[in-house]
């Protein structure tokens, strides 16, 4: 299950890019048929260009267990290879606290809806 830490980042799903909502519904179905654990949607959308969430094609997710969270970036990043230099989950360990940073290739995605 998807669960979100604020309200408002539900409302934020909706306008993402659909690879990376596609990546997130994986991530979910996998969480629960291994570990029957919910992922927590913690952040989305974020007001910095240089950063993949500007553009709706990057979520973040609290972290699991340590070792569940190192082993589901090893699995996704072999099953979804983000392509180039950069990695669809980069390192746990970055950020203000270790979490679980998907992003995908795209174009800039704003839906509106
Ligand atoms: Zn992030």
């Amino acid at each position: 299950m998807i669960l979100f830490k604020y309200p408002e980042k539900q409302r934020e799903l909706a306008r993402v890019h659909p690879r990376v909502r596609s990546l997130l519904d994986w991530v979910a179905n996998y969480c629960w048929q291994n570990w029957q654990e919910d992922v927590i949607v913690t952040d989305i959308f974020r007001d910095d260009p240089t950063s993949t969430h500007y553009y709706g094609r990057a979520i973040d997710l609290a972290l699991l267990s340590r070792a569940s969270s190192e082993d589901l970036r090893t699995l996704i990043n072999d099953l979804f290879p983000y392509g180039g230099k950069h990695e669809t989950v980069p390192p746990l360990d970055h950020g203000t606290a270790p979490h679980i940073h998907l992003q995908v290739q795209g174009e800039p995605y704003h839906k509106e809806v």
